[in-house]
């Protein structure tokens, strides 16, 4: 196992009636701000459970933050907060809301430039504005981590930032929050926490069983939960399941003490900045390329992968990878989602742009677990992915 210092500060409030004890989280005579995503919880009564759930505390609201939250939306609400004065923020939606509340948190209190948080992705922030979050997809695990990622609209640029200071102080998790959500977010949402999984899984063997286990377990409720899920959307034990594993696959528990790869994600990023995809489709055709290039160097973990999650025991080796390889395929699809850039619409020419914005972002660094994703490399996947 490898040494490791782990962190996780976020008290999870988990249920069908725990929104009605966050007040006991927040302190009494707060000014708080309500950050909302594009609507949806104004239509669905969710934003209309907070209000009431909220006493004696000053209410504001800011919404209109979008999937993919972008820098210049959430400028605006960091002028609200240092206009009013407000003292902790609560983020009421998906990952993007999460995300834009975190850094609003760390903006509203940063001298100078706040677009700094991002350059220097988060390492100089000293303090922010305490906040909470209550996620209505489960998928990125935000809600329980000191990560985002935000979207410069102007230079077509995503970035990530990382800060102790930013994990939310709760997280509430009801499950019933998300039964509104249209089938193909789950399906993204499903994918996406699939995938974190995998970055800190598929990578070399560190001799961490208990990481393993604990992400094998994960990978195994995915798959067991994801076509009850879709298909029954109220289903109150599938969806928990589906809630707490997307939680707990990037709460840092799983990563700690293993290598990491996220490769998969910093090129999906690109896509998702200069085309626009959600990020999750972005993994589902960026993910079984970077799989294919670099069979060899995953090649133990992959065997794992295919006898332990996938219960492939017959075959070569070579045959049992052959197989992990395609069932992940299979069900990124059967899920809906497709695994080429040229179910897209993309081709050559904008496997050049991605790479061009590759450098932009990375330089010249490698990327992954060791650092073995070059801009050569990383060609070669996008490649294998058209
Ligand atoms: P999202 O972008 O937050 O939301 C996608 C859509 O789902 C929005 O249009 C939203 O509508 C809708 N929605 C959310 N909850 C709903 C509900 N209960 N009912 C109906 N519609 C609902 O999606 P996400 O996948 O959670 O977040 C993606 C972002 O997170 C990306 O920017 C990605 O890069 C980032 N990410 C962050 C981390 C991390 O560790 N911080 C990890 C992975 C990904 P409204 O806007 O109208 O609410
Ligand atoms: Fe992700």
């Amino acid at each position: 196992m490898l040494d490791f210092s782990f962190f996780n500060p976020t008290r999870v409030l988990f249920g069908r009636d725990m929104l009605a004890r966050m007040e006991d989280y927040i302190p009494v005579g707060a000014r708080v701000l309500v950050l909302y995503g594009g609507g949806s919880v104004l239509r669905n009564g969710t934003m209309e459970r907070v209000r009431s759930g909220l006493t004696q505390r000053e209410m504001l609201e800011f919404g209109g933050i979008e999937p993919n939250p972008t820098f210049e939306t959430l400028m605006r609400a960091v002028a609200l907060v240092r206009e009013k004065s407000v003292d902790f923020l609560i983020a009421l939606g998906g990952g993007s809301v999460i995300d834009g509340a975190k850094f609003v948190a760390a903006a509203a209190v940063w001298d100078g430039d706040p677009w700094g948080i991002l350059a220097t992705r988060g390492s100089e922030i000293r303090t922010a504005i305490p906040l909470a979050a209550i996620p209505t997809l489960p998928a990125t695990g935000s809600e329980m981590n000191g990560t985002a990622v935000i979207t410069r609209a102007d230079i077509a640029a995503k970035r990530v930032f990382k800060s102790e200071h930013v994990f939310p102080v709760f997280a509430v998790l009801d499950p019933t929050l998300t039964f509104t959500l249209p089938p193909w977010q789950i399906a993204n949402g499903i994918v996406d926490a699939f995938v974190h999984v995998l970055e800190q899984y598929l990578t070399y063997p560190a001799d961490a069983p208990v990481q393993d286990r604990f992400a094998e377990g994960l990978l195994h409720v995915l798959l067991e939960v994801a076509d009850t899920t879709l298909a029954e959307p109220e289903n109150y034990d599938a969806r928990s399941s589906l809630m707490w594993a997307a939680t707990l696959a990037l709460n840092g528990l799983i990563g700690a003490g293993v290598p990491q790869d996220w490769s998969s994600h910093l090129i999906g990023h690109e896509l998702t900045a200069l085309y626009g995809l959600d990020h999750a489709r972005t993994l589902a055709v960026v993910f079984p390329a970077m799989l294919s290039v670099r069979r060899e160097e995953k090649r133990a973990k992959l065997i794992q992968y295919a006898e332990r999650v996938w219960g492939v025991r017959e075959g070569s080796d070579d045959e049992k990878i052959r197989s992990a390889l395609t069932l992940t395929n299979e069900f990124f699809m059967r899920l809906g989602l497709g695994i080429h850039l040229s179910d897209y619409g993309l081709g050559q020419g904008d496997v050049e742009a991605l790479l061009a914005a590759l450098e932009r972002t990375h330089g010249t660094c490698a990327l992954g677990e060791r650092q073995s994703v070059t801009p050569d490399v990383a060609r070669a996947v996008l490649e294998a992915a058209l």
